[in-house]
């Protein structure tokens, strides 16, 4: 077991983080009396924000019920535990092994609800702040023609945003935390899941195809891109940041945005669906993420080139949501990983009182990558998710239903 050291959040912590390993925990304000959570942080590497180092941030189960991440986050953490004996950390790495101490607590009469707060419905991963605008009065009128040193600027101006947020209550204390870890980073890597599912990802249409490595070594069977999904997810208020400021910075300039590079490649990892909970398993999504870490400098190390992909990447707005006609009993008649035809009954919905049978059908060409697992739908609830590479929907218009 490596040595714990207790440390206060902040620059304190990074200025005294001169050793190899330090785990702190990081309380959580706003909580009700008597409680005190706290989020475990793994460090590895000399300081978290140093400029001339890659870094990476991980985080698993920020939605508190999706269990697979929090076990390869083990296997990580285990890797990563190794790699630091043998000297092998070559950049700053934090791994977060369970992202979410409020979702974890929610069991309520034998189920877990870590999916959205219980005090307010508010999902977790959603409403993370938007922190183009207030970096961009930050930076305005700092920003030159060095790419590397606007980079630089524009993650000390994050830094001192997030540093800024008063909070109100214990989830938005959570997101404060947890984006103030990762805000800096060049890679950020929060590991989800789905209902069931094959593995797939999300990430930015500007992180295309940066992030092929990432999906080829995972092996994932579909990849989502979006520039604005609508919610403000966790990945996208890391990497967004740099598209929407540029944005920002662009307007009104009559000679453009000074070089500005996409400096974030975030992505949501969807390790399947929520019983793919396997050892074996989630070692090798571990050892994926290992060698992609390693190939991005992370660690030292020789690593092979990527196996080829095993998907194309599509539009997040070219997803199909397959809706329940009727609520009833869902009977699937695809199964993950199928190819459908537009118009193809997914699933058939069974009335309880009439008996009808109401098939619900594909309204694109593509891969079944999503079901849900409960058996009994509401009306108009997403039974099933389709990749189709044409868009149905406009980017930024809630993209994330089913996430
Ligand atoms: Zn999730």
């Amino acid at each position: 077991m490596a040595p714990i050291r207790r440390l206060p959040y902040g620059p304190l912590a990074r200025a005294e983080a001169q050793m190899p390993l330090t785990t702190e925990e990081i309380a959580l304000d706003h909580g009700f009396p008597g409680t005190r959570r706290s989020v475990t942080v793994h460090r590895f590497g000399p300081a978290a924000a140093s400029a001339d180092r890659p870094k990476a941030y991980i985080q698993a189960a920020l939605h508190a019920d999706e269990i697979p991440g929090l076990l390869v986050a083990q296997h990580i953490l285990a890797r990563l535990r190794a790699a630091d004996a043998e000297g092998r950390v070559r950049g700053d790495i934090i791994l977060v092994p369970y992202a979410n101490p409020i979702g974890l607590s929610q069991a309520v009469l034998g189920t877990a609800i870590g999916r959205f707060a219980l005090s307010n419905g508010v999902n977790f991963n959603r409403d993370f702040p938007d922190l183009a605008a207030p970096v961009a009065d930050r930076v305005m009128d700092r920003l030159g023609q060095d790419a590397g040193t606007n980079v630089a600027l524009v993650r000390q101006a994050a830094r001192e945003a997030i540093a800024a947020w008063e909070t109100a209550t214990e989830a938005d204390s959570l997101r404060k935390i947890l984006l103030g870890l990762a805000i800096d980073a060049d890679v950020v890597l929060d590991l989800h899941c789905d209902s069931e599912a094959l593995l797939h990802a999300y990430t930015g249409t500007e992180s295309w195809p940066d992030a092929s490595d990432l999906v080829a070594e995972l092996g994932c069977r579909a990849v989502f891109l979006a520039l604005e999904s609508g919610g403000n997810p966790f990945d996208e208020s890391c990497s967004g940041l740099w598209w929407r400021l540029r944005n920002r910075l662009t307007t009104g300039r009559p000679g453009g945005a000074p070089p500005l590079p996409a400096a974030c490649l975030a992505a949501t990892i969807e390790l399947r669906g929520r019983r793919d909970v396997d050892d074996a398993q989630a070692a090798a999504d571990a050892d994926a993420l290992i060698r992609f870490l390693t190939r991005r400098g992370l660690l030292a190390g020789e690593v092979a080139a990527p196996p080829a992909p095993a998907c194309q990447a599509t539009p997040l707005a070219g997803v199909d949501r397959v809706r329940a006609p009727v609520a009833g009993v869902v009977l699937y008649t695809v199964a993950l990983g199928d190819t459908v035809a537009v118009g193809q009954t997914v699933a058939e919905v069974v009335d309880p009182v009439t008996g009808i049978r109401h098939p619900a059908r594909a309204r694109t060409p593509g891969i079944v990558w999503a079901r849900a697992e409960q058996r009994y739908t509401a009306a108009g609830a997403i039974i099933t998710s389709i990749a189709g590479d044409r868009p149905l929907a406009e980017e930024g218009s809630g993209l994330l239903t089913a996430r």
